[in-house]
């Protein structure tokens, strides 16, 4: 079964619908979005390149060139 993820916290479901549907308290529209990546093992921000094991754990910390402040996974 595939697994759908947030790209602004790293919320996990199992389809889009019931991601989007939710509230994300990091995510500039206030709504879970979907990351469009694939899934990997370590995940990129794009902005600076720190690699985090999980979506979540990377958009938790500060990323100093990123506009919305936090690190951005890449695709
Ligand atoms: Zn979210
Ligand atoms: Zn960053």
């Amino acid at each position: 079964m595939a697994n759908f993820y947030c790209k602004w916290c790293g919320s996990k479901s199992s389809s889009v619908s019931s991601l989007t549907a939710n509230g994300c308290s990091k995510s500039p529209s206030k709504k879970h979005e979907l990351y469009e990546g694939s899934e990997k093992s370590e995940y990129t921000c794009k902005f600076c390149g720190t690699k985090k094991s999980s979506i979540s754990s990377l958009t938790t910390n500060s990323c100093f060139k990123s506009p919305t402040k936090k690190h951005q996974p890449a695709l």
